[in-house]
């Protein structure tokens, strides 16, 4: 496997960090987690942009051109043969000293891994999968913003350790004030008297690029969508949840702590939108 580390692709057993980065000391940095379809990167400067955005909001200087990060990508999934597969597109704070001044850490790493992705199980698309809410509360944007996509996601690992305690894979997430915001590593949403409802971005969430794919595809399907607060009670008396994110793309949720969803099974708001998905990812427009 070929690593593409600071512009170079390096063998994997020579992409290597110095233990004094501060993305391994305090998970400063940010990253982004990207699909690719067809040797082709899918939704590429929403991701690029949203990456800049994070970089931005922690004032990391992004040592590349949006350009440059692009090629690089483009570069990694060719040298490692990617049809289908998964880009991971990091950039730390760099090597610095033990203190947390980011100041002090004059030249960022960037790299870029492109593997083969782990899905989860294909049966879950077919039947729905069940999540749980997590206590572990949504760290709110007056502390660190989930709209930056950041190296340091303790929050989230913490609700995720709760699912699997729970014996489940994914776990909703709410905020400081009882509100519906995201789960670990997706966006939600629920179908309600004929809408189509997802939690605003000031429920504290990552404004997931396959969120806005789907919302633009529910739009050309006809669907009324709407931003809306929502809270566990809602999800629980909700028609249709599915979740959105670019490992998951797009699965329906078919239990939360033990309550069937709807009808138990996939209903047909989230399987308009699930094949109108797959064909979009194929499609020039992707
Ligand atoms: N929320 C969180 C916390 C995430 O980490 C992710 C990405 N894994 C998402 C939502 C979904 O975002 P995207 O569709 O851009 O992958």
């Amino acid at each position: 496997m070929k690593i593409w580390l600071n512009g170079k692709l390096v063998d994997k057993k020579n992409a290597r960090l110095t233990v004094f980065d501060h993305g391994t000391l305090y998970g400063d940095g940010v990253f982004e987690g990207i699909r690719a379809y067809g040797r082709r990167i899918f939704q590429c400067q929403a991701h690029v942009d949203r990456l800049f955005h994070s970089a931005q909001q922690i004032r990391l200087a992004i040592p590349y051109t949006k350009q440059e990060l692009v090629l690089a990508m483009e570069e990694t999934v060719k040298a490692n043969g990617i049809e289908d597969g998964y880009i991971r597109l990091v950039v730390t704070r760099g090597e610095g000293t033990l203190g947390l001044s980011p100041f002090r850490c004059p030249v960022p790493n960037v790299f870029v891994i492109a593997d083969q992705i782990a899905l989860y199980p294909k049966e879950m698309y077919e039947t729905g999968m069940a999540v749980i809410i997590a206590k572990t509360v949504r760290t709110s944007s007056r502390m660190l913003d989930p709209a930056i996509k950041s190296l340091n996601y303790l929050n989230n690992i913490m609700a995720k350790v709760e699912a699997i305690d729970a014996g489940v894979e994914e776990a909703v997430m709410v905020n400081e004030h009882g509100q519906v915001c995201e789960c670990t590593g997706d966006n939600i949403f629920i179908v309600s008297g004929g809408q189509l409802l997802t939690p605003p971005p000031e429920a504290g969430i990552l404004l997931g690029v396959t969120r806005g794919v789907v919302m633009k595809l529910a739009g050309r399907g006809k669907i009324p969508l709407a931003e809306k607060v929502l809270y566990p009670d809602d999800l629980y008396a909700a028609q249709e949840c599915f979740l959105t994110g670019t490992a998951a793309e797009v699965i329906s949720v078919t239990k939360i702590n033990d309550r069937t969803i709807g009808q138990g099974k996939v209903g047909p708001v989230t399987q308009k939108l699930l094949d109108a998905f797959h064909r979009f990812v194929r499609s020039d427009e992707a």
